[in-house]
């Protein structure tokens, strides 16, 4: 296998206003404290190209993520074009990209020379990974362990997804090539009063795996939905690097004890998923073009999963915020079909907002007032979960 990596600063100039997505909406971003990034790490087998790109935003929904893979697969013949997955980490501490968080409920708080930019900068950081696939990697290492204390399920305390996944891609020489860590947090630490740029734990993380092993890292949030947040006592910088520090150095000394392994092979199989809109909060945000209306014939929204399997180690990726406990079901189905390491990489190419088991699905009666059933208000419909689960078994 060959690798390829690449990244490029994201972080949005203040000379226009920002506005920070993820909390209330109206709060505008008054300092840059870290910067954001979108990163890329290109697998290349002689069968096939696989593109992993991930970027420090709350989400971007499936015809940005769309227009974007067109304008790197055009650069390719029909023979060898790159299969794409493009995912969002989804800090509460960087610029609106759908909509939702401008200085009013009828007001955009996407910049669209931002979005215009931001697809500029991913096209040709995803372009610069590929050309600079060139590097041998005949071994990696995959590892997954638990990471308690960190993370806490605000919803269902009893259901607690506290799993990293990482993996290190090794040259011919033993000597690493590339990180890539997994993990099923919101990155929020900062909470809604912040109003400083930062991607939150993940950067601290990212810069720990860096700065001790001198390569770079690339991070995916896994199953955050409902709601996977930092389990921390207040709401600062350094609890945000408490948390970042202590993955990675879990993750490094786990990937430390483990043995490398050949890398064999490489598959990613893709299977589309459709699902009637229910939400009426949605369908209002539409008619106020808060948010692009996705929906399709039917008012049916069209998105995908992916089953992307790297040697023993096997990743779903859903079009949203699953919650975990789909994510540890899907990552249990994973494992009982022959994966060693399994993960989940959630808001990958489209963020339809959470995703959840039906049988727990429960549409609050005053969706402004949702008591324990917050997440239904940010779900486009009950039938997401299941759909998304069957696709992903039907890739099984
Ligand atoms: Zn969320």
């Amino acid at each position: 296998m060959f690798i390829g990596y690449a990244q490029n600063i994201i972080t949005p100039s203040l000379a226009r206003p920002v506005y920070l997505a993820g909390f209330a909406q109206n709060r505008r971003a008054t300092a840059i404290h870290d910067d954001l990034y979108v990163r890329a790490l290109v697998l290349c087998t002689p069968e096939r190209t696989l593109v992993l790109c991930a970027m420090d935003l709350i989400g971007l929904f499936r015809p940005d993520v769309q227009e974007i893979i067109q304008r790197v697969r055009g650069h390719f013949t029909a023979l060898n074009k790159p299969e794409i997955l493009i995912a969002s980490l989804h800090p509460h501490d960087g610029p609106d990209t759908m909509g939702l968080w401008g200085p009013n409920d009828r007001t955009s708080g996407v910049d669209p020379l931002y979005l215009a930019e931001l697809k500029d900068k991913t096209v040709a950081t995803i372009l610069t990974a590929l050309a600079a696939a060139i590097k041998e990697s005949p071994s990696m290492k995959s590892v997954c362990l638990r990471v308690p204390g960190l993370a806490k399920n605000a919803r269902n305390p009893e259901i607690l997804d506290d799993e990293l996944t990482a993996l290190q891609f090794l040259d011919i020489d033993g000597r690493l090539l590339v990180s890539l860590f997994d993990f099923a947090c919101h990155p929020e630490v900062m909470w809604e009063h912040n109003t400083q740029i930062s991607a939150d734990y993940v950067g601290y993380l990212r810069q720990e795996v860096e700065e001790t092993t001198g390569a770079p890292c690339i991070f995916f949030s896994g199953a955050l939905g409902g709601m996977m947040t930092p389990d921390v006592k207040q709401h600062t910088f350094v609890e945000a690097e408490v948390i970042g520090q202590a993955l990675a150095r879990a993750g490094l000394e786990a990937l430390g004890n483990a043995k490398g392994f050949p890398v064999a092979e490489m598959s990613v199989q893709k299977k589309e998923v459709k699902v009637k809109l229910t939400n009426i909060l949605y369908k209002f945000a539409f008619r106020r073009k808060l948010l692009p209306d996705v929906r399709g014939p039917q008012g049916k929204i069209t998105s995908e999963v992916n089953l992307i399997k790297i040697g023993p180690a096997w990743f779903a990726t859903i079009p949203g915020e699953l919650l975990p406990k789909l994510g540890l079901a899907l990552k249990a189905r994973m494992r009982a079909a022959g994966a060693q390491a399994a993960g989940v990489i959630c808001l990958a190419n489209d963020e339809l907002g959470y995703i959840l088991p039906a049988e727990d699905f429960r549409f609050p009666l005053n969706p402004f007032k949702p008591g324990k059933h917050y997440e239904e208000t940010n779900s486009i419909s009950k039938e997401i979960g299941p759909a998304v689960v069957e696709a992903v078994r039907s890739l099984l």
